[in-house]
């Protein structure tokens, strides 16, 4: 075997995977991992490539801690920005129907902004740090096969076997397709326009999620640049086939931006490139196969109107290293059935819900019947003034910590560190 372990996919999912198999799991030794992914890594570090940030959950912090990326993240030049209030607003109305205030949640903080560039930055030199880890790009697998021991995975640069392999190889999976593993899914016909916008008035740790007729707009605060400029994060969500505000010139589009952004954040103005992402939902029927599992976009991909994509990956990365672990541990094989259905118990359920919540969420926001807004504007009301409701829903957009593992949570992710 090369590897304890073999991860399709070098992402943010694939690569948080390896990091923390290869630096905490498993004996206390860290498991042998062997991540592959077709695109050369300088291309992942190219402005170009990823014009997003991830909106990290409580929850997912802590993963990010075990695998020893959260610290690293913290010190980048973009930091991660904490969000202290989330704002919520509804159709052409000025008024913010509903707002979830820290102060209320003991002071906790709901998640924080980071920017996914350098969310990669760190990846590639945690992964680079650890002994256990084999990074291995460009390198794109074209075929399995797979024995009572384990997985040969054929790439386009030689061939690798492991007792378990784990496709973490985005939503047009190609792990998925081998597999023959079948996917529910449909496009919502809308595409997010992503930015980063500067803005004459401080965020104050504010995100604002706009409900408009088109899809949802959120704002969502970034650390300031190096030359103190307020800024923030854009999801401009809008149908595809219309006049796209990716293509407007940019007078036109700051307008928009100034627009559509509250009044207290003064002018605003676009800062870099705009990107353009499709929008749809994919759910895997199946996250496993004999000695081989599906994690993070190649399971699940939902619509981002809640930012839950990749916290549900990072769930799932959880729970799957949390039973590597453990079997490690015991002695037994990592590729069984027996870990293969644990995994997919705790997890499949879980997942179809969040995406189901928010196709449900963009089905009755992205609604112009009147009466769907009344109905909104109601429900948007019941939850301001009912203590239990917005209790629910902040420990949601904390990301449930309680589901984390112990193991996760107790681990100490540096000990196999590089010297
Ligand atoms: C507009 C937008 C905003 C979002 N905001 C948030 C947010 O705020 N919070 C949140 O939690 N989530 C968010 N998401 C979701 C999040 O971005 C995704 O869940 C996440 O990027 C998926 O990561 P991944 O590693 O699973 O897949 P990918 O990033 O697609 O990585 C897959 C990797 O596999 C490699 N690969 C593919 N095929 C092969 C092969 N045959 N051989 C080798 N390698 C291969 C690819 O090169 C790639 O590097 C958002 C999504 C969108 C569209």
């Amino acid at each position: 075997m090369d590897a304890d372990v073999i991860i399709v996919g070098g992402g943010l999912a694939g690569l948080t995977l390896a990091a923390l198999l290869g630096g905490a799991m498993g004996n206390g030794q860290g498991v042998r991992v062997t991540c592959l992914d077709r695109d050369p890594p300088a291309s992942h570090l190219n402005a170009s490539y990823d014009g997003r940030t991830t909106a990290v959950s409580y929850g997912s912090r802590k993963v990010l801690e075990a695998a020893g990326i959260w610290p690293m993240l913290e010190r980048t030049e973009t930091g991660a920005c904490p969000i202290r209030s989330i704002q919520i607003l509804d159709g052409v109305s000025r008024d913010v129907p509903l707002t979830f205030d820290s102060a209320e949640a003991g002071g906790r903080i709901f998640g924080w902004i980071v920017d996914n560039l350098d969310f990669r930055r760190c990846l590639f030199e945690r992964v680079r740090a650890l002994k256990t880890v084999h990074h291995v790009a460009p390198c794109a697998v074209t075929d399995f096969a797979v024995d009572a021991d384990g997985v040969t995975v054929t790439t386009d640069g030689g061939s690798f076997r492991a007792p378990l392999v784990i496709g973490a190889d985005g939503r047009q999976s190609f792990t998925r397709a081998w597999m023959g593993i079948g996917t529910r899914g449909w496009s919502y016909n809308q595409q997010a326009v992503i930015c980063c916008a500067v803005h004459e008035r401080p965020h104050n740790n504010v995100a604002v999620e706009h409900f408009r007729r088109e899809g949802p707009f959120a704002i969502l605060p970034m650390i300031d640049d190096a030359e103190g400029r307020h800024r923030s994060s854009v999801v401009w969500t809008n149908h595809t086939g219309r006049d796209s505000p990716l293509h407007w010139d940019e007078a036109a589009f700051n307008a928009a931006l100034t627009a559509r952004f509250p009044d207290w954040y003064g002018r605003v103005m676009l800062h870099g490139k705009r990107f353009a992402y499709p929008l749809g939902l994919v759910h895997a029927h199946n996250y496993i196969g004999p000695r081989m599992a599906l994690v993070a976009e190649a399971a699940h991909a939902m619509h981002p109107i809640a930012g839950q994509g990749l916290n549900m990956g990072f769930r799932d990365i959880a729970a799957l290293a949390t039973l590597i672990g453990g079997a490690m541990e015991r002695g037994d094989d990592i590729g069984g059935d027996v870990l293969l259905q644990a995994y997919q118990r705790e997890r499949r359920f879980d997942n179809m819900a969040m995406a189901g919540a928010t196709d449900g969420l963009n089905r009755l926001f992205s609604n112009g019947l009147p009466v769907m807004g009344l109905a909104r504007r109601a429900g948007l009301k019941a939850v301001a003034n009912w203590p239990r409701a917005k209790k629910f829903f902040m420990s949601q957009a904390m990301g449930a910590a309680g589901l984390l593992p112990d193991l996760i949570r107790d681990c100490d992710p540096d000990h196999t560190e590089a010297a």
